[in-house]
């Protein structure tokens, strides 16, 4: 039951956007500077938004040397180069706008570590810089003089930094764009779970957190935008969405100090760790379990928890003492492409999607790219 003011002030918008992680908060962002006037909302099912953008592990990366390498055995090289282009522009373009410290961003340089099995890769490291040199106008992989001195163990082979990569604070991130969307005067609502999208007429169906779990909410919009990632399928059907869960450990606070500084990547890009107040962040081996890993479920795999575990015991501190303190869950959006989905799929309705574990770097430059598609509608 809503009041006469309700309805005649909370209903009727330009755009509604669904989703507000980093695609959907961009969005509305860019299509409101583009159009200062327009009436913009933002409907989140979450009180904070419940998908990927504020769970991930903060990389603010470009791809590792093995990741880069496994991209071309299912992209082609201009394929490969345009993807790296896109995360590299896109983390320029987020720090210019929003400032380092706002983004709690740090320099502090990415690397890779390769046992045994992944030495070959070094073969093809000049020939990779070689690939990326018109983007970045020098060397992005150098192998690292001396990689006993960080501490890993003695399977650790070698190490390779990417020194175009750095990390931040993804809370910070998502307080930045919160705060830009209030000052544009962007209306965010949370706690609105969208049921359906009638693509063609412009009418969101939602269910109210303070509902009694039936679908009470029938907004309007000359355009809608949904911006759901792993959460599409229930929206458009076709969206061929395969959700991807990523799990991340926290340890308390370290007894010892940390011989190394940056963000770490092993197996292909799949295991990830980097430092944050003096505790040890790891995260993903999502490769040890695909099948188990396609889920929509906040929930911990245990046999990737416990893989992560042992690689912190045996290979990352070894003979250490690590207490683990949290861990929590997210869910990504994969699909065929390593690409981000960005499409009209109904007379007022636009969707961009999939952004698999890139979205830190490509989030906000997908959201401008969204709000041009949307303004020639
Ligand atoms: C564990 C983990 C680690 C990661 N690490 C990194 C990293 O280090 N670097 C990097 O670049 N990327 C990383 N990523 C990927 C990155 O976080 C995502 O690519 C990015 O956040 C996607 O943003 P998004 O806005 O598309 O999706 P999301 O952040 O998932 O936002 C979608 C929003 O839509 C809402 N929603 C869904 N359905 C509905 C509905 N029916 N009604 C209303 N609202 C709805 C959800 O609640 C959610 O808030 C990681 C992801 C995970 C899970």
């Amino acid at each position: 039951m809503f009041s006469y003011w309700e309805k005649k002030h909370f209903f009727h918008y330009d755009l509604i956007v669904v989703g507000s992680g980093f695609v959907g908060l961009s969005s509305a962002i860019h299509f409101k500077e583009k159009f200062p006037k327009a009436s913009v909302l933002v409907l989140e099912r979450g009180v904070f938004p419940t998908g990927a953008s504020t769970k991930n592990a903060g990389f603010a990366c470009i791809g590792s040397l093995t990741e880069i390498l496994d991209d071309f055995w299912h992209m082609t090289h201009a394929e490969v180069l345009a993807l790296v282009e896109r995360r590299y522009k896109g983390l320029k373009s987020i720090r210019k706008q929003f400032g380092e410290k706002n983004l709690g961003y740090a320099h502090t340089n990415g690397y890779e570590l390769l046992d045994e099995e992944m030495l070959r890769a070094l073969e093809q490291l000049p020939g990779v810089n070689k690939l990326l040199r018109p983007l970045f106008k020098e060397d992005v992989f150098s192998q690292v003089k001396n990689p006993e001195k960080m501490g890993f163990a003695n399977q650790i082979k070698a190490v390779v930094k990417n020194k175009f990569e750095g990390e931040l604070d993804p809370g910070l991130y998502m307080t930045s764009l919160w705060r830009l969307a209030q000052s544009v005067g962007i209306r965010i609502l949370t706690g609105v779970t969208v049921c359906e999208v009638s693509q063609d007429e412009g009418i969101v169906l939602g269910e109210d957190g303070a509902g009694e779990g039936e679908v009470n909410l029938e907004f309007k919009a000359k355009k809608i935008a949904i911006c759901t990632n792993a959460f599409t399928e229930k929206l458009w059907q076709d969206s061929a969405i395969q959700p991807g869960r990523g799990l991340i450990l926290l340890s308390k606070p370290l007894d010892f100090k940390i011989p190394w500084k940056g963000t770490f990547h092993m197996d292909k890009g799949y295991v990830y760790f980097r430092q944050i107040d003096g505790r040890l962040l790891l995260g993903g081996a999502r490769n040890v379990d695909f099948e188990g890993e396609k889920s929509m479920e906040f929930k911990v795999n245990p046999k990737i928890k416990s893989h992560l575990e042992t690689l912190a015991k045996e290979v990352i501190f070894p003979n250490k003492p690590i207490v683990w303190d949290t861990e929590w869950t997210g869910i990504m959006a994969f699909g065929k492409i390593k690409s981000p989905l960005i499409r009209q799929v109904g007379v007022k309705t636009v969707v961009a999607v999939r952004l698999g574990g890139m979205g830190v770097a490509i989030g906000w430059q997908v959201g401008k790219e969204l709000s041009i598609l949307l303004s020639k509608m």
